[in-house]
C-alpha cells in the first residue's frame, strides 16, 4: 500500500454511515483523480454474493450466448478506447498511445477467450480403453462459480483482463480488486460491462487498499487470480489455504535477453532497449538483464547507450515514457542503481543522479557483480544490467540462475528456439521481446518465485474451470470385478488380459 494513498483515506460521515473512501492520484502531477470506496469484509461478502447470485444463470446461457454478451462488451471497449486510455494514463501517468496499445490487446484477448471458450471447454468423448470398454466416458470443463481478480497497477486493463476475460467466457461470475493505485480503471471496466450486458450482473468491483484484497481472499469465493508481488502473493496464498480455494498467482519477473554472436544486432538493441524502458520499466515481464556474448558486445553496447540515451520521461503526451507511478518503488530503483556503481558496475547511460521523482531517466549498467540486486531482484525501472558473456550458453546458464522465471527473449539467427527451449521460464520471444504477451491463444505465466498457473490461451480457460469426468454404463461387460458376486476366476482372468494386452 502507497503511502499517497492512504494518506487520503477520508473518514465517513458518521450521519450517513457511508465507507470510508481513499483518492486516485495522478502520478504525474499529485493531483487528485477520484475517490473510490473502501470495502470492508461485510462489504466484500455481500458483492460475491451479489455475483453467485448472478452466475448460474450466466453458465446456464451457454457458450453460443455468452459470447455474444463478451462480444457486445468487446465493441463497445473498441468504441471507448480513447476514454478508458486516459483513465489509465490518469492513474499510472503513462503516455497515452501506451495505454491505448494496452487496450489494444485486451480487446484481443476478450475477442479470443469469448470466441474459443466453447472449442476448449465443451464436453467432449474420450475412450474408455480396454478395460472399460462398456463405458463411455466423457470430459467437460464447469466454471468454479465466483473468481476473485485481484490485479496490479502496471497494466491495470490488461493484467487483470487476462483472468477476468477468460474466467467470464468460462462461465464465472467476477469480483475484482484492482489495485489502490488504479481504482477508476477497474470502476471504468466493471461499468462498461455493466452497460453492455446489463441483464447479468456478474462482474462486480470491490475498492480498497491490502486489507480488502485479503478480505476477498477469504470472502468464500471458489478461486483467486492474483497478480502482484511475490511478496503479495505469498500472503494470498496463505489467506487462500484457510479454506483451500485454489490460487492462481502471477507474479514479478527478473527477465533476460540473450544476445548471441549472429544476431541482429540493431533489433537486438532496439529491443532490449524497448524492453527495458517502455512502461518506465515497469513490466512484469520487462527486460532486466542482457547476456550479450563478448564477441560482439562492444557493438551492441554502443547502440543500447545510443538508443536508451535519447529516451527522455515526463508527463507530456510527447515523452517516451511516464512516472514511476508507485512512490515506494523509486527508492528500490535508486538502491539498486547505488549498489551496483559502489560495487564495480559502470554506468553507460544515466547513473545516480538519474533518479528524479516522480520520474527516472534510462539508466544502462554494465559489469555488474551478478550477486548485486540490480541483476538479481525485479528493479522495476528504466534501468537495464547488460553483462558480456563467453558464449549464448553461459547466457542461458545467467539467466536461468535467478528464483524468478517469468519471460526471456533470444536473439540468434541459427540458434533461437534452440536455447529458447533451455530457459526455465514460462515464455520467450525469440528475436523480439514480449510478443508472447500478443498472441492470446499462448499460455501465459512463470515459474518459481514468479507464481504459477497460467492466463491466456486454452490453459487461460481451463484455469477458471474444474473438469468433470463423467461414466457411463452401455452394457454389462462378461467380467465384473466390481461386486461382491464376482466368480473366484474372475480376477484371475482379467490379469491374463492384462498381461497379454498391457505387458508386452
Ligand atoms: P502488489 O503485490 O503490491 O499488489 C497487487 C495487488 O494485491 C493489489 O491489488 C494489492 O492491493 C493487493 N494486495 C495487497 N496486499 C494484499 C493482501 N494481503 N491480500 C490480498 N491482496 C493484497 O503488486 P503491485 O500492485 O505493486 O504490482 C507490481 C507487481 O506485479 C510486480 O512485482 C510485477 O512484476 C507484478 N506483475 C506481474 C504480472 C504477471 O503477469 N506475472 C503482470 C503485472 C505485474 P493494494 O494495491 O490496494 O495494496
Amino acid at each position: 500500500m502507497t503511502q499517497t494513498a492512504r494518506d487520503n483515506v477520508e473518514m465517513s460521515d458518521a450521519a450517513t454511515a457511508k465507507s470510508p473512501t481513499f483518492e486516485s492520484i495522478d502520478p504525474r502531477t499529485g493531483e487528485v483523480v477520484g475517490q473510490h470506496p473502501v470495502h470492508d469484509a461485510t462489504e466484500v461478502g455481500a458483492l460475491v454474493a451479489a455475483a453467485r447470485e448472478a452466475q448460474s444463470e450466466w453458465a446456464e446461457l451457454g457458450f453460443a450466448e455468452r459470447k455474444q454478451c463478451l462480444d457486445a462488451w468487446r465493441k463497445l471497449l473498441s468504441k471507448r478506447v480513447d476514454e478508458l486510455a486516459g483513465v489509465i494514463c490518469a492513474e499510472t501517468g503513462k503516455p497515452l498511445d501506451d495505454a491505448r496499445l494496452e487496450l489494444i490487446l485486451v480487446i484481443d484477448h476478450l475477442h479470443w477467450a469469448a470466441g474459443n471458450a466453447e472449442k476448449v471447454l465443451r464436453r467432449r468423448k474420450v475412450s474408455a480403453g480396454v478395460l472399460m470398454a462398456n463405458q463411455s466416458a466423457t470430459v467437460e470443463y464447469l466454471p468454479f462459480g465466483v473468481v476473485g481478480v485481484i490485479g496490479p497497477w502496471n497494466y491495470p486493463a490488461f493484467t487483470p483482463m487476462g483472468s477476468i476475460a477468460y474466467a467470464l467466457a468460462a462461465g464465472n461470475a467476477v469480483v475484482f480488486k484492482p489495485s489502490e493505485l488504479t481504482p477508476g480503471v477497474g470502476l471504468w471496466l466493471a461499468d462498461s460491462f455493466a452497460e453492455a450486458v446489463p441483464e447479468h450482473p456478474v462482474f462486480q468491483l470491490v475498492t480498497g487498499f491490502g486489507e480488502t484484497g485479503a478480505a476477498l481472499c477469504t470472502s468464500g469465493v471458489d478461486k483467486v487470480a492474483f497478480t502482484g508481488s511475490t511478496a503479495t502473493g505469498k500472503r494470498v496464498m496463505a489467506a487462500c489455504a484457510e479454506n483451500l480455494t485454489p490460487v492462481l498467482v502471477e507474479c514479478g519477473g527478473k527477465d533476460a535477453l540473450i544476445v548471441d554472436a549472429d544476431a541482429d544486432l540493431g533489433a537486438a538493441a532496439d529491443a532490449a532497449v524497448w524492453g527495458a524502458m517502455s512502461n518506465a520499466g515497469q513490466t512484469c515481464i520487462g527486460v532486466e538483464r542482457v547476456y550479450v556474448v563478448d564477441a560482439v558486445a562492444d557493438r551492441f553496447l554502443e547502440m543500447v547507450t545510443e538508443r536508451a540515451g535519447k529516451l527522455r520521461p515526463g508527463g507530456e503526451p510527447s515523452a517516451n515514457f511516464g512516472p514511476i507511478t508507485m512512490p515506494s518503488q523509486v527508492d528500490v530503483i535508486r538502491r539498486h542503481i547505488d549498489e551496483a556503481l559502489q560495487r564495480g558496475g559502470k554506468a553507460l547511460v544515466g547513473g545516480q543522479h538519474s533518479v528524479r521523482p516522480p520520474f527516472v531517466e534510462p539508466v544502462v549498467l554494465t559489469d555488474v557483480p551478478e550477486d548485486c540486486a540490480a541483476v538479481t531482484e525485479e528493479t522495476f525501472g528504466p534501468t537495464i544490467v547488460v553483462q558480456r558473456v563467453r558464449d549464448a550458453d553461459e547466457g542461458v546458464a545467467r539467466a536461468n540462475d535467478s528464483r524468478y522465471g517469468l519471460g526471456a527473449a533470444v536473439f540468434s539467427r541459427a540458434r533461437g528456439v534452440e536455447l529458447a527451449r533451455q530457459l526455465r521460464t514460462g515464455m520467450v520471444s525469440v528475436n523480439s521481446v514480449i510478443a508472447f504477451a500478443g498472441v492470446p491463444a499462448l499460455p501465459f505465466g512463470g515459474v518459481g518465485d514468479s507464481g504459477f498457473g497460467r492466463i491466456h490461451g486454452a490453459d487461460g480457460l481451463r484455469e477458471f474451470t474444474r473438469p468433470q469426468s463423467v461414466t457411463r454404463t452401455r452394457f454389462r461387460m462378461p467380467l465384473n470385478p466390481m461386486t461382491f458376486s464376482r466368480s473366484k476366476g474372475t480376477v484371475r482372468r482379467l490379469v491374463r488380459l492384462v498381461r497379454l494386452v498391457r505387458g508386452r
